[in-house]
Parts: C-alpha cells; structure tokens; sequence
C-alpha cells in the first residue's frame, strides 16, 4: 500500500487535531492570570502558617465561611443560602444551595485536614540525665529522620480537671522557643544508625522532644528538679498539671511558616499540604460562589483522619455526611422518605480532592514518566489509586472522568491525568473510595507535591491556582449529568 508523504503543515494540522499537547501551565497563562496565581499563593502560604492541625484548621474554616456569609447550621433561619458545620472541632463542611432539589443530588469536593505528625503519648513528660523530655508516638506515615535536629512547636488542646480547654501553641513567634529531638553525632553514629535500614535507623522511641534543662533549686533530695520545673512553667502560663496531658491532643509539628521557594519563586515550602492545598483550594472555591450562581447545592467538606484510615467519628467513614443532606432537605422544606437519602447520594458527583507525588528529577525510577504528574502542569485528574493492581481503590468511571474534563476544558482549567508512582511500586489511598461507598461518582483530583509527606512539602503556584480554578469550574457548571446510557 502506498501512502501519501504528509507536508509541514498537514503534519502539524494532524498534530494539533489529534495529539494531547502538554505544556506547562504557566506559559499557558495571560499577564493578569499569572497576577492571580501570584496573590492566591500569599493567602494561601499564610493559611499554611497558622492552620497546623485539624483544630486550627476547622477555626480558619468557620472564620473565613462566617466573614462570607455562612452561617452554622444551628442559628439557620428562612432564606439562608449559605451553611457552615463544624463536628468536635475537627470535621467542617460550607454548603451553598442551589437551586435545584437536593433529592437531585449535590457536588461535593472533599479533602482532608490532617497532616503526618508526632503526637504527644499519654504520659509524655519524662526527665532522663538532668533534662526533660516529652514521649510522642507518630501519627500517619512519616520518614523518621525528618524530624530530628529541626526546630519544631507543639500545637493542641489540653482539657483541665474543671473541663476547661486551653489552646497551646508554642514555637511560633519568634520570642517563643522552639523543641527540638536530638539525633546522634556522625562520629558515633556508624554502627547504631549508618548500618541499618533507613527505615530503622531511628526508632520510633527515641522520637523524644527536649524540652527543659533548668533545675527547680529545691531540697537536697529532691527529685526530677527539671521536669517539675516544666510543669510549673505549663501551670504558670495555661493552668494545666499532669494529669491534665491524659486529655490533650498536643501535635508536634515543624517550627516556623511557609515560605517562597525558588530563585525565582515559582514554589511554596511548607508543613501540612497534603491535604491543606485541597482545602484551602476548595474552601476558596466555595466562598467565591454568588449566591445565585449555583445550579446543584454544593458542598466543601473538610475531613479529619485520613491519614491513619480515615477510622473515627470525624473520618470520612463516619455518617456526618448524611447529617448535612438531612439538614439541607429541611433547608429546602422537603420531607424526606425513607429511600430520599441515599437516592439523593447516589445521584451526587464528588471530588476526592487530594494531592499526589509529582515526579521528583531525582527519583525518576519510582514513576512512570507518561503517567505521573509533572509538577507545573496544572491539576493532576487520578482515575484511580491503590496498589497492586488497583487494590482498595476507587477507580472513576470513564463517563465521569468524561463529564469532569468537559467542564475543566470549557472553564480554561489547566490539567494533567496521571497516577501515583510506577505499578507495583508503592501506591496509596484517599477518602475516594469512602465516598463512593454512597454510590455518589467519585473522582481524586489535586495538585502534585514534592517532598510529600516531609516537613517541608513542595508545591508550584500554578498548581495551587488551577486546583482552585478546578474545584471553582466544578461547583459553578451548569451541571447535565454524566453521560451513561441508561441515564
Ligand atoms: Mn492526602
Ligand atoms: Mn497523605
């Protein structure tokens, strides 16, 4: 068979017709887009700042939803549009309703508001060889040796014995003192540490923060001079002694706020974006919403725990989702039978918003480089997670992935489509598959981070920016279902 010899331009007319162009987002931008990317990522390195727990987080949440207009679910009145609910301090979620019944279902973009840390046990403080120490016990998955030798703060709450709550955060300003762990010197380090694992060169026991080294001067035989010491500077300052530890939630986390990274700035350094990008990419995307200009009611939620498997009454295996349809079927005056809920949450569309592993220059082995996200190249669409072959994910159904990239082409989204690492090279998971559990069409959409999981996650503005422009295209289509067939 012969075939004709293409020209230039018949050439480059079949490529522009059929190939899938990647560039990277920025060169894609206008001057004025590029401002934007530029002032969304100062709002955002601030937030980063100071929300460091899921506590702080939900504060900044309710604040910034009652500053525009949202008001919690308990004091709701007659034509109110714009809801907020929080559950033990550590579970939020903004709905604005559309004008649509919920029995339709609603859009909702869920990320999660807990980050990889080290908890303080229950009987943490402890003194050894003339100084005091705090035990922790790490929570989510950490590398250990991230935390030693850096400057790190201690956030939480501490209930007292009148059931009182005292906020502690201390290692932030820069007239407070910071904690640190220890690491051992190289010169003793061979054999304790240079010829194990990495995995096991620091166990996690001696994950422990210094945190005095003053004696209380006191009687001759006195005991434990530094660690009483402690606890009376704690009681000086919050109230609080021993026993008041047992009811605390006191998370060590990385000392100091986020910063520019880059030469030319092109990134933002800092603790906590898996998963605090997403929520602050969706909580921005929900207070931009006029009132009028929603279709379906959308919601953000903000979900605690994922990181350790998303267990507990304020995880994304809980039933508080279900609560908030109840409550926006009473908003729309409906009374709901007794199937109205879960066929309002099977019609329901959700993103998993969560970040994923760019490909990091150094570590090109682990991914697979047709398919994992570039990082500069807008929001990463993952049809599906997992490990092993897809196990324990939730893999998005075509006519869903379809129904999302026509709405992100036609709002002018910048994103990319990819998974997390090579095939059995690790894998992971996020709150999809729980949402999907409703029946809901559920998809994991996110920007890609360097340093995922460490003190010091990477991420690009532009990233950043078209997660938000994703999650804002998403809540403000004129919806028209996904396209299945027996629709
Ligand atoms: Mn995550
Ligand atoms: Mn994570």
């Amino acid at each position: 068979m012969k075939e004709k010899r293409l020209s230039k331009s018949e050439w480059k007319r079949l490529e522009k017709d059929l190939l899938r162009e990647k560039r990277p987002a920025w060169s894609h931008l206008k001057a004025k887009e590029r401002k934007e990317v530029l002032d969304f990522s100062n709002g955002y390195r601030s937030f980063l700042s100071t929300a460091k727990t899921e506590r702080e987080t939900v504060d900044f949440i309710c604040r910034a939803g009652e500053e525009n207009g949202f008001v919690p679910v308990s004091r709701i009145s007659s034509g109110n549009k714009k809801i907020l609910w929080t559950y033990k301090n550590k579970l939020a979620a903004l709905a604005v309703l559309g004008k649509n019944t919920i029995s339709r279902g609603v859009r909702i973009i869920a990320s999660h508001i807990d980050s990889p840390r080290l908890d303080l046990k229950q009987n943490p403080l402890y003194e050894e060889l003339d100084m005091a120490f705090l035990k922790t016990h790490y929570y989510g998955g950490i590398k250990k040796f991230h935390w030693v030798a850096r400057p790190l703060a201690i956030h939480g709450t501490v209930l007292k014995d009148d059931g009182r709550s005292v906020r502690i955060v201390i290692g932030e300003d820069m007239s407070d003192p910071v904690l640190t762990i220890n690491d051992l010197l190289p010169h003793l380090a061979a054999k304790v540490q240079g010829d194990k694992k990495l995995s096991e060169a620091i166990p996690a026991e001696k994950l422990n923060v210094l945190v005095g080294g003053l004696h209380l001067p006191g009687p001759d035989e006195a005991k434990e001079a530094v660690k009483l010491r402690i606890l009376t500077l704690l009681n000086e300052r919050f109230g609080i002694k021993e026993e008041d530890l047992i009811s605390a939630e006191l998370e060590i986390v990385p000392a100091g706020p986020a910063r520019e990274v880059g030469l030319d700035m092109a990134f933002v350094g800092g603790y906590g974006q898996d998963d605090r990008i997403c929520a602050y990419a969706s909580l921005q995307a929900i207070l931009s919403l006029e009132e009028q200009g929603v279709e379906d009611t959308v919601i953000a939620l903000f979900l605690d725990k994922e990181e350790i498997g998303s267990d507990g009454n304020t995880g994304a295996k809980s039933r508080f989702l279900e609560l908030i349809l109840y409550d926006l079927f009473r908003c729309q005056g409906i009374v709901p039978e007794a199937d109205s809920l879960v066929r309002a949450l099977m019609d329901s569309r959700a993103i998993s918003a969560d970040v994923t592993a760019g490909i990091d220059p150094d570590y090109q082995e682990v991914h697979e480089k047709r398919n994992d996200a570039r990082i500069g190249y807008g929001i990463c669409l993952t049809k599906y997670t997992g490990a092993r072959g897809k196990y324990s994910a939730n893999d998005a159904h075509a006519e869903y992935v379809n129904w999302i990239r026509r709405i992100w082409n036609g709002f002018g989204v910048l994103w990319q489509a990819g998974e997390l690492g090579k095939v059995d090279e690790g894998g992971g998971g996020t709150v999809a598959k729980y949402m999907a559990k409703h029946g809901m069409d559920t998809v994991d959409a996110g920007p890609p981070l360097l340093s995922m999981h460490s003190p010091f996650e990477i991420c690009h503005k532009v990233d950043l920016f078209m997660s938000y422009k994703a999650y804002q295209a998403f809540y403000q289509c004129d919806g028209g279902a996904a396209p299945y067939e027996d629709n």
